[in-house]
């Protein structure tokens, strides 16, 4: 076997991280994996037997302004400097990828460089999401905080001129939704179980529930007689040093080991004094440290979430963002952890207690973790990839729910025109176009409430 993947994600952890172990599994097959990606990453991505392209050059000079836009996880941002990537690379793709004639990408979901190249070279092409997947059911409960949507509105014009920018390059992009969404037709990749993925059964046949990417044989430490909690806020919104000290506050005298992972942007030396049961460092071997861990205070990435439940081990759930919280509300549902609904140090330390004491939420994060153990891994997910593209059963759950309720709305519109009619013509009301209104204006949640019956309808039979 001799197959060549390319392999595309954007320079963060959080994304990188699961496309390795699926990289170890093409590279063990065989097949010749190239990663293209940023120094930062190379260790990791060299490890897993998978060549290394760098592709800092690419990344451009930032603004002031633009740098900060980045820092603050801005979402008109991120897209701006995303297409500048992709269009910066544009002629070296080309050049790649006649020398090496990859037969399928595997690019992260927003790596909008990875998947536009695909579509320009007709290469097939399988999603990597790092997150939930997403559609207008499952992301339903993310709910965009004002400021982001301000954030997005007033970025409209700028994405809109890079993405007209974007034609003499050969992309034609309809609008930016297209560049985030895949929809059914796209062979992707998630790293959750069916289970644990929001309104799973909205999704094709294209979608493969790999489960997080660890491999099913990375073992499981004995537990120490103190507990281990392991304390980490991910790899991009990490600089808390007043949250990491309030930690200490809390947990300084259990009767349990602390490690914190505090992230790059703060000193360990500079949290010191240090109580004697807590270890800091800028970063750990998470999946090392989660294997023999009783309890993990997490920001609520989907990875590390993935990794903790994985090892079976319960959290407490402070997320920061909207998507975290999406994750967080996912874990709390399962009964696998209990939501931080206050940074203070007496709500962390009875959320710990809680935890430690009460057995029900370490098993229910086994139960995640048989569940995970069930699926078909990075070892599946390496298959999926070398079979790629999927004929698919041809199947669109989505679709079919749009459908039928759109035939609903479309009974509801005429309903509420034919009492607008009846009101005016027939009764004489005069403001009977007020109905109409009214109507209109309910019709989007009626819409909502819709779908969500017809999805319940269709997972009950
Ligand atoms: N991670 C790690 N060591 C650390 C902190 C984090 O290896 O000290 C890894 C962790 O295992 C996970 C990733 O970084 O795979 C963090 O991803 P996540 O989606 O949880 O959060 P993000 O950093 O993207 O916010």
């Amino acid at each position: 076997m001799n197959e060549r993947i390319a392999f595309f994600c954007i320079p963060a952890h959080g994304h990188t991280n699961p496309m390795i172990p699926v990289a170890a599994e093409l590279t063990k097959r065989g097949a010749r994996v190239r990663f293209y990606s940023f120094v930062p990453f190379e260790e990791k991505i060299r490890s897993s037997g998978a060549e290394f392209i760098s592709c800092d050059r690419f990344l451009g000079d930032l603004t002031k302004a633009e740098e900060a836009g980045l820092k603050r996880v801005s979402a008109a941002e991120m897209t701006i400097q995303d297409l500048r990537i992709t269009k910066a690379m544009d002629s070296f793709l080309s050049e790649e990828f006649a020398e090496y004639q990859p037969q399928v990408i595997y690019s992260d979901s927003v790596c909008f460089w990875g998947k536009l190249s695909a579509a320009r070279h007709k290469i097939p092409l399988v999603i990597s999401t790092s997150t939930f997947a997403f559609n207008e059911l499952s992301c339903r409960d993310i709910r965009n905080s004002p400021a982001e949507l301000a954030d997005l509105v007033l970025g409209l014009p700028r994405i809109s001129r890079e993405l007209k920018s974007m034609e003499k390059y050969g992309y034609h992009i309809r609008n930016a939704m297209t560049l985030i969404a895949s929809g059914n037709d796209t062979d992707t990749v998630v790293y959750t179980s069916k289970g644990f993925q929001p309104c799973a059964e909205s999704f094709s046949d294209h979608y493969l529930f790999a489960g997080p990417s660890i491999p099913k044989d990375f073992p499981l430490k004995p537990k120490p007689k103190r507990p281990l909690i392991y304390i980490s806020m991910g790899t991009v919104i990490n600089e808390r040093p007043g949250f990491y000290r309030t930690c200490m506050q809390a947990l300084g005298d259990l009767d349990a080991d602390i490690i914190l992972s505090c992230g790059n942007a703060v000193d360990p030396s500079s949290l010191e004094p240090l109580p004697e049961n807590f270890r800091v460092f800028p970063s750990v071997d998470q999946k090392d440290v989660l294997s023999g861990a009783s309890l993990f205070l997490s920001h609520c990435g989907m990875n590390s979430v993935s990794e903790s439940l994985f090892f079976g081990v319960p959290l407490i759930l402070f997320p920061q963002t909207n998507e975290q919280k999406a994750v967080a509300a996912r874990v709390k549902e399962r009964n696998a952890g209990v939501l931080l609904e206050e940074d203070s140090a007496e709500a962390i330390r009875s959320a710990a207690l809680k935890i430690l004491n009460v057995q029900s939420y370490t098993e229910a994060a086994q139960d995640c973790r048989s569940e995970f153990l069930a699926c078909p891994g990075p070892a599946g997910a390496a298959e999926f990839i070398l079979q790629a593209p999927h004929a698919g059963n041809g199947r669109d759950p989505l679709k079919e729910l749009r459908n039928e309720t759109g035939k609903a709305m479309s009974a509801y519109y005429l309903g509420d025109l034919l009492l607008v009619l009846a009101l005016r013509f027939g009764l004489k009301v005069k403001p009977a176009w007020l109905f109409g209104v009214l109507g209109l204006l309910a019709s989007p949640l009626l819409q909502k409430k819709l779908m969500d019956r017809n999805y319940r309808k269709r997972i009950r039979s």
